[in-house]
């Protein structure tokens, strides 16, 4: 039987990874239940939010109990298609694109990067973190057809031409680290991360902000 999938507003199923992380190391240590005060404090989304969000969920805490860690993480597993692998190239093994090939998202064990792309001749061939790099250049012809996803880490001035070719080979969503911004079809999506605007960000609201 498929699994109805609930109508679920974009901010809430932002929080839903992170939610998904930390029921699972509840789980992990045994834990059976947990109030919203307690997610709250950890998971830093306040307890009306978190008790908005998880009604959508048809999770209704109760006094005094709080919410039952299994049906939680079932519920999570299903919506995040956490039982369903989902493959990811990356463009660009630099140093950002080697961090990622090296981390690659080992705590999750539903995203895995399966390839990587560069033009540098010194690289192609290569083996970072267990993944083989191939020249873009035969993208086409390495790609594995079950890659949806892509993760940028190029120079921003060649993001805008590789987004166009990814989406002509059929990727539907782009992770995008370069500060090119991006423009795709309707139908592909793009989330763009900048670190150094994140960064920037958090000293000026520390200067001017204070806690
Ligand atoms: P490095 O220290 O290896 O130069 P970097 O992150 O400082 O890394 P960038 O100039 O941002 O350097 O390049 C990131 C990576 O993207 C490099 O490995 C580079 O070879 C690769 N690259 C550059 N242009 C392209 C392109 N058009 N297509 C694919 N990869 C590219």
């Amino acid at each position: 039987m498929k699994f109805e999938q609930p109508k679920i507003p974009q901010a809430t199923a932002k929080r839903l990874p992170l939610y998904y992380r930390y029921l699972e190391n509840l789980n992990a240590s045994g834990k059976q239940r947990v109030s919203s005060s307690e997610l709250s404090e950890a998971v830093k989304v306040d307890s009306a939010t978190i008790r908005r969000d998880f009604s959508y969920f048809g999770a209704l805490g109760k006094k005094g109990y709080g919410y039952n860690v299994n049906y939680l993480l079932s519920f999570f597993r299903k919506t995040l298609d956490q039982d369903e692998l989902t493959k990811v190239l990356l463009i660009g093994v630099g140093n950002l694109g080697t961090a990622f090939l090296n981390y690659n998202f080992a705590k999750n064990n539903n995203t895995k990067i399966v390839m990587a792309f560069d033009v540098d001749e010194d690289k192609v061939g290569q083996e970072m973190g267990g993944v083989k790099i191939y020249n873009l250049a035969e993208l086409e012809e390495h790609l594995d057809p079950e890659v949806t996803v892509a993760i940028l880490t190029v120079p921003a001035q060649s993001a805008q031409k590789i987004a166009d070719r990814l989406v002509s080979v059929g990727i539907s969503g782009i992770l995008n680290f370069t500060p090119a911004r991006l423009t795709v079809p309707e139908n592909v999506r793009v989330h763009h991360i900048d670190l150094s605007v994140e960064l920037q960000s958090l000293i000026y609201f520390l200067k001017h902000y204070p806690l």
